[in-house]
């Protein structure tokens, strides 16, 4: 670890500290970014370098990576101090400054950005590479993803040598991209999002599909069996060994139950009994502000980020069947200002209940609504919609930058 650094090192470590502390103390930020930012001018190596001696596990996909880092974060745990990018800054410039916080931690969990995955696997060296899903973001569409899919397939045949793979079985793209790697354990992580795997990426032929199996009709490509998955029954994952590990999370849905499984698998690769793991899962009440729940004026809101097409299913399947739902829509740079995604979502589960519905966008969202046959309200903000709702549990899900609206409503500010 960094007992071992050099003096440059040294010295980046150092300025990276105080930047990133300068940075917090003028309301800037966590400093991540920035800190990382100065280290690696001084050091170009400083991620390396930093990461040497340690056991690292990189985390990706386009979504559940930083609910994912956290639960394996707290898995780890058990057997030893974690370096992690808990806040979700996951370039390397986060990774750098991650690493840099924590000189003493044997171990590292790095939830990374799925275009920095190969700089990854070259800097940091890791034991273990966990990867989640790929669908199409908010901004791309379905061909960039099959991009990603083949970048990710070329750099793990040339970087990922000492490296196992944990990836969900689930996921056509990511099972042809790991499966050039050597040394893979398969998790049945589920698919809420098929549509941008319809068509076989390795060779363009149709997939068939029965039931959870899937599988080529032309190259053979198919499901391969998983060593670890989501119980059918009971919020429980299962074991290599058939044997079941209950889960008692206070994060809600399947799509968490499966993150769950494969923080289970991560951290037993690290030698950690996942019987002494999942408690530890129980603990984790929010990631980085989602699934925070706040309260106003006898309401108390449970707060759902939901950044693209897959995220807004997913969120469906998480919230509770009765309370009122809250949609918050935005098209700012970072969500994309094209809404036309979500007309690739399905609503109709919403229908039968109160939905308010307010963002920048809120018209867009009230047409599609209208579509899909659901009741509704518009208004004008978030306060408009505590008070259109009784008193009670509401459910609030919202895209990027209307999350963060909401949370600065509340006063809460990573
Ligand atoms: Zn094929």
């Amino acid at each position: 670890m960094s007992a071992n650094l050099t003096p440059r090192a040294k010295f980046a470590t150092t300025l990276l500290r105080t930047a990133a502390a300068l940075s917090r103390a003028t309301g800037r930020g966590d400093g991540s970014v920035i800190g990382g930012r100065v280290g690696l001018i001084v050091e170009p190596r400083l991620l390396e370098l930093l990461a040497e001696g340690r056991h690292v596990v990189l985390i990706s996909g386009t979504n559940g990576k930083t609910t994912t880092t956290r639960f394996t974060t707290a898995a780890i745990e058990a057997i030893g101090k974690v370096a992690t990018n808990s806040f979700g800054a996951n370039m390397p410039t986060g990774h750098t400054t991650a690493l840099a916080k924590a000189p003493k931690a044997e171990y590292a969990a790095l939830e990374c950005d799925e275009h920095y995955l190969g700089q990854l696997l070259d800097a940091a060296s890791p034991k273990v590479v966990a990867l989640l899903n790929l669908s199409r973001d908010q901004l791309d569409r379905a061909m960039e993803v099959t991009a990603l899919a083949a970048k990710w397939r070329q750099t793990l045949q040339t970087s990922a040598g000492q490296s196992t793979i944990v990836a969900n079985a689930d996921d056509p793209l990511i099972v042809w991209a790991a499966s050039v790697c050597q040394r893979v354990v398969w998790v049945a992580a589920g698919q809420s999002w098929t549509a941008d795997s319809a068509i076989c990426p390795n060779c363009g032929s149709h997939l068939d599909r029965f039931g959870e199996f899937w599988r080529c009709t032309n190259c053979g490509l198919n499901r391969p069996s998983p060593q670890w998955s989501v119980a059918q029954e009971g919020e429980a994952v299962v074991g290599p060994d058939g044997r079941r590990y209950e889960l008692n999370l206070q994060l809600p849905g399947r799509v968490n139950r499966a993150n769950a499984a494969t923080a289970l698998a991560v951290a037993s690769l690290f030698g950690v009994d996942p019987a002494q793991a999942a408690p530890r899962l129980s603990e984790v009440a929010s990631v980085a502000g989602r699934y925070a729940k706040v309260e106003r004026e006898g309401r108390q809101l449970r707060l759902l980020l939901a950044k693209n097409p897959a995220g807004w299913l997913e969120s469906f399947d998480m919230i509770e069947p009765n309370p009122p739902v809250v949609l918050s829509l935005n098209a700012r740079e970072v969500d994309g200002f094209d809404t036309s995604w979500i007309y690739d979502v399905d609503f109709t589960s919403l229908a039968g209940r109160k939905v308010v519905v307010t963002g920048d966008r809120r018209t867009d969202l009230a047409v599609r609504l209208e579509v899909d046959g659901v009741d509704f309200i518009v208004v004008d903000d978030i306060r408009a919609a505590i008070a259109a709702v009784p008193p009670g549990q509401v459910e609030v899900v919202a895209n990027y930058t209307a999350f963060q609206d909401i949370r600065a409503e509340f006063n809460r500010v990573n």
